[in-house]
């Protein structure tokens, strides 16, 4: 295999353990519990863990819980539960940023007492119309200049809950005429007087992202912070922290998020898509969380895969979802089984094969793969074909290599068989096929020389198993999310779900269990659905074999 060529984030880390900067190095995840991981956090969790793995050293996984309003447990089991799923292990490095409230508390207080932070009684308007534009200079609060043991007095106060939400805040005391304007007193805690899913009545007092990342990643001995490009105009406050803190030196270094087309990747705007009923729930199948794509028949191995090819770049663009299918479809490829499924049931009657004969046929389950074996199928004087396989009037054999009138097909691993007639219904649907087999014509024993080009799957009329497929297609119509201005929801596509009751499968998946993963022959991949019953077995269109999409 080709050597990839290192990517800027390598490349630094490469040079930051050459120089001797650091011994070996600690990444984390830092999800925030407050809904479920999509697409787009998978590529942060291949980059962390996988650096990690790469180099030797250790990625953390950190509940960035900071904000009580919005977090909740449910997320926290989601979010462990999709990183393992993906192939990752954090083992017993599992924390959380509200872990860290008594050592920011005592930070803060550190802040205070050099003269660095102060407590501030202005409404958020009142600072607002104070602090400038990035043109022009910010004129300070009239709280400002509040004396150390005021500032550490009032602060106490407001932790132990003496005051109202909104009434004080404190921010770091730093340079009201930075350009960058989150360097021009940036609120440091907030008061908040609500339960959090952790710490319960505890804190009555938040820290802000900013307060709490950096210095949770110091906490941690984290060597290489990696964030999201929009953090780029947090890094000058990230390391202001850090200097006037006087603590372990984590860097903090940006990637392009990602982006991809059909799709949105917002935890906000995917909770709507729940909350409104527009899909069943965050692991709807169409979803792109990592509890949908796992419903849907996504892998593992075809996640890391997309994320190793897309690679992480410092700016902003949208991949192609054609990107990530392509990865799922060559994964599924090489590792599921055939087998035969048929959507449109059209009945065949062999007409020259005895009534209640039945012979046994062996299909191959991965042509490309000979450990996978064989399977045995009963071959019967009635079996269905696809109604998408039989045209009344089709163009000539060169075009068409499937049934019609007089027309020979075979079928795989059974025998030959021309159609010598059909019922239709008065309302012009084919009701069902008359046909002859050819003896001589039995897969792997064929004596007759003859030379067809179709091959059509089927399954056993008498021995068909009914199941139910949704068949999924894109969630959205639109290809770049990202530049629309009307509500993203006007985007979505009416026909994402179509569920179909009228499939039928062969008999060896009768007893297919939840998780299971084949391909249907000619069809696509597709995977049991957690609302499989014993007697109602649900299959999810995974992807089709080839883009359809393309119109
Ligand atoms: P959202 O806007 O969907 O809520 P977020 O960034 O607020 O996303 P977090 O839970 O804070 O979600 O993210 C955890 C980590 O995943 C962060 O390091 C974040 O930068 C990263 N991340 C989130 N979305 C993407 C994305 N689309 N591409 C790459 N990394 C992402
Ligand atoms: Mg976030
Ligand atoms: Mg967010």
């Amino acid at each position: 295999e080709a050597k990839k060529s290192l990517n800027f984030i390598e490349q630094m880390i490469e040079k930051d353990l050459k120089e001797g900067k650091h011994d070996s190095i600690v990444t984390r995840f830092p999800p925030e519990p407050n809904g479920y991981l999509h697409i787009g956090h998978a590529k942060s969790i291949c980059l962390n863990f996988g650096l990690a793995e790469k180099y030797g050293g250790i990625c953390n996984l950190r509940f960035d819980d900071t904000n009580p309003e919005k977090e909740e447990t449910e997320y926290v089991d989601s979010i462990k539960s999709n990183i393992k799923w993906l192939g990752y292990d954090w083992e017993d490095r599992e924390y959380y940023a509200s872990d860290y409230f008594e050592q920011l508390y005592e930070m803060a207080i550190k802040l205070i007492k050099k003269g660095s932070a102060y407590v501030d009684d202005l409404p958020q308007e009142e600072f607002n119309k104070l602090k400038g534009t990035p043109t022009q200079p910010g004129k300070p609060s009239p709280y400002r200049d509040r004396s150390v043991d005021e500032n550490v007095d009032l602060f106490e106060r407001m932790r132990s809950g003496e005051f109202g939400n909104g009434e004080k805040v404190l921010r770091a005391k730093i340079d009201l005429s930075s350009p960058n304007m989150h360097m021009r007193d940036p609120i440091l805690y907030r008061i908040k007087q609500l339960p959090h899913h952790r710490t319960g009545y505890q804190w009555c007092i938040y820290p802000t992202y900013d307060f709490a990342h950096g210095q949770s990643d110091s906490i941690e001995n984290v060597t290489h912070s990696l964030c999201t490009l929009e953090f780029e105009v947090h890094r000058p406050l990230y390391e202001w922290l850090i200097k006037e803190l006087e603590i372990f030196p984590s860097k903090q270094t940006e990637f392009a998020r990602l982006n991809l087309s059909y799709t949105i990747v917002s935890k906000r705007k995917l909770r709507e898509l729940v909350e409104l009923g527009h899909v069943n729930g965050w692991d709807d199948p169409r979803m792109p969380t990592l509890s949908g794509i796992r419903r849907r028949g996504f892998t593992p191995a075809s996640i890391r895969k997309f994320a190793d090819t897309i690679g992480v770049a410092r700016r902003d663009g949208i991949t192609d979802i054609a990107v990530l299918e392509h990865a799922v479809r060559e994964d599924l490829n090489a590792n599921t089984n055939r087998v035969f499924g048929i959507m449109n049931p059209l009945k065949v009657i062999i007409t020259n094969w005895p009534e209640d004969k039945v012979e046994m046929m062996t299909g191959v389950n991965n042509p490309g793969d000979e450990s996978a074996g064989t399977r045995e199928m009963p071959f019967t004087r009635e079996i269905y074909v696809d109604q998408a396989d039989f045209m009344e009037d089709p163009p000539s054999p060169k075009k068409w290599y499937r049934l019609g009138p007089d027309r020979e097909v075979r079928l795989k691993f059974g025998y030959i068989i021309k159609c010598t007639g059909y019922k239709k219904a008065e309302d012009g649907t084919i009701e069902e096929l008359y046909a002859e087999y050819d003896p001589q014509t039995r897969s792997g024993q064929d004596t007759s020389g003859k030379k067809v080009k179709g091959t059509l799957g089927w399954v056993s009329v008498p021995h068909a198993v009914n199941v139910e497929v949704r068949e999924y297609d894109r969630l959205f119509m639109t290809e770049n999310l990202n530049t629309i201005e009307d509500d993203f929801k006007n985007h979505l596509n009416p026909d994402s779900l179509t569920i179909n009751k009228k499939a039928v499968v062969e008999p060896s998946l009768k007893d297919a269990k939840v998780g299971d993963q084949m391909q249907f022959e000619r069809i696509g991949y597709f995977r049991v659905d957690e609302d499989s019953t014993e007697d109602n077995l649900v299959f999810n269109r995974t992807i089709t074999l080839r883009d359809n999409w393309a119109k």
